[in-house]
């Protein structure tokens, strides 16, 4: 163990060469610690205060290789808006795996790194704003209780990044359970070398599905099985509070069933299931609505690379992944059902559930009203912003009725209901406007409290707390028009 606590264990360089490069690291002019994690480095069992002194803040930055580290930058490949494209770490670098106390690995990568052999045309490196926004994002997603790669620092490199501007460089420093994505199998699959596309399946799940027990090729299909209910799972809880990724491409879904790459994504305010956010995503392609059905997709991708090794036959393993593909849309939709149950505070299932959420979405789109207030409201029988047109529309309270009656019918008492709504409906959400007002503080001033304020408050959304009641307004001016940017 080194003196902050790293003890590396570094597995995926043991996979066939193909699959990485090991690189040289970038080192920055003049590094300098912006945000730091402490809870994430408590878990980790890492050493705080190492870590935020001088010779910590230079693993931050790529300037010095921490004892046991292997750096290193993964390939992979990705369709991106559909086109299947060669990809890899053109910015990153794992620095190695992290082996925490209670024996659990994590990767540790920095973003924003500097070049590498997948870098193409790009310069490797990120600007302060979209690392920060990362950070507080993927902060706020764990704190919603939604599987997520985390944050441990950002770091200024006192060296500029050019966009359309000159920005402040930046690096985060990114915790996952791993980085394998559909497109680290798409990239194997293209490489048409079986042993080696078995070797990663293996990898995988060893790494996060030991429990597959299962031989031969019935090993295979368990492994697309449990990789699509994580990801069902996932995709629900995205839809249950609101959050729309904004770049559902292959290389940006994870096998571990983790949200990764936090570029363009934000949370839906008023209620419309075509919301999309992305500058780029022209077509909608990954508007709110879509979010399941390209999950989807993306998993029949994944399939695809699967091939070869759930049957010895094309056509016979053809038909067993799409049978597999098929069940999504059911896993997706049960978790989905489950949980909109828990919003609306319901112990027990009826038939007629859905179609009482169905309306309630239906009424909550005709009056525009706030997605995550609607449910504050009915949580607290109080009106939230957002939420007047709909709360005195007569069709909601003959909505409200039905409710109330279907509440009456469950034992549980109207306490234990309210609690399970408390539980399920966060306090708030990363409101876009709050996001933009920390990240311009921190950018244009140097001033960092306004983040680290609202970092706290997004840390329990469901302690319903008073301070968190004034993030729960949003803008005067609506956001449908907020536009977002893929991370630069
Ligand atoms: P993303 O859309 O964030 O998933 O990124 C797609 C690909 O572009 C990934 O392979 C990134 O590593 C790469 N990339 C993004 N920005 C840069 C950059 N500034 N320099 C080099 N590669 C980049
Ligand atoms: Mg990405
Ligand atoms: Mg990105």
């Amino acid at each position: 163990m080194t003196q902050q606590g790293w003890q590396f264990d570094n597995s995926y360089a043991q996979l066939p060469k193909a699959f990485f490069s090991k690189i040289e690291p970038n080192p920055v002019r003049e590094p300098k610690l912006i945000i730091f994690n402490e809870k994430l480095a408590d878990k980790l069992g890492l050493d705080q205060e190492a870590l935020q002194g001088e010779e910590g803040v230079a693993v931050f930055a790529g300037n010095d290789t921490p004892e046991g580290g292997l750096p290193l930058a993964q390939a992979y490949a990705g369709h991106q808006f559909g086109n299947l494209t060669m990809l890899g770490d053109g910015r990153a670098m794992m620095i190695g795996e992290h082996i925490t106390p209670d024996g659990k690995r994590f990767d540790i990568q920095l973003k924003g790194s500097g070049r590498t052999p997948y870098s193409r045309g790009g310069d490797g490196r990120a600007s302060l704003g979209p690392m920060l926004r990362e950070y507080i994002i993927s902060e706020a997603m764990h704190g919603l209780g939604i599987p997520t790669t985390r944050s441990l620092a950002v770091v200024t490199t006192g060296e500029p990044v050019y966009r359309e501007t000159e920005l402040q460089g930046a690096i985060l420093t990114r915790v996952a359970s791993s980085h394998i994505r559909v497109g680290t199998f798409q990239y194997a699959a293209g490489k048409g070398d079986m042993d080696d596309l078995k070797k990663l399946a293996e990898y995988t799940i060893d790494r996060h599905y030991s429990y597959i027990k299962e031989e031969g090729s019935d090993r295979y299909l368990a492994l697309l099985k449990e990789v699509m209910k994580r990801q069902a799972e996932l995709i629900a809880k995205w839809q249950l509070v609101g959050f729309i990724h904004g770049v559902m491409n292959t290389d940006n879904m994870t096998l571990s069933g983790e949200t990764i790459d936090y570029g363009p994504c934000a949370f839906m305010d008023t209620f419309d299931p075509a919301t999309v956010f992305s500058s780029i995503d022209t077509q909608g392609r990954y508007a709110y609505r879509n979010q399941p059905a390209i999950g989807a997709w993306n998993l029949a991708r994944f399939a695809e690379t699967l091939l070869p090794l759930l049957h010895e036959e094309q056509e016979e393993a053809i038909k067993i992944a799409e049978n597999e593909i098929g069940k999504f849309a059911d896993y997706y939709y049960t978790h989905w059902l489950a949980g909109m149950r828990k919003k609306l505070g319901l112990f027990n299932e009826e038939k007629e559930d859905e179609t009482l959420f169905e309306d309630l979405l239906n009424l909550m789109k005709e009056h525009e009203a706030d997605y995550t207030n609607t449910f504050l409201a009915l949580t607290f029988d109080e009106e939230y912003e957002g939420t007047e047109n709909l709360l005195k529309s007569s069709a909601f309270e003959e909505w409200k009725k039905r409710w109330l009656e279907r509440l009456g019918r469950q034992e549980q008492s109207k306490e234990d209901a309210h609690q399970l709504m408390k539980d399920n409906n966060p306090a708030l959400i990363p409101r876009n406007h709050r996001v933009e007002e920390a990240l311009e503080a921190a950018v244009e001033q140097g001033d960092y409290s306004v983040m680290e304020r609202l970092l706290e408050v997004l840390s329990e959304p469901y302690a319903h707390t008073k301070q968190q009641e004034e993030y729960c307004n949003f803008p005067p001016d609506s956001t449908r028009a907020y536009q977002t940017y893929c991370g630069t």
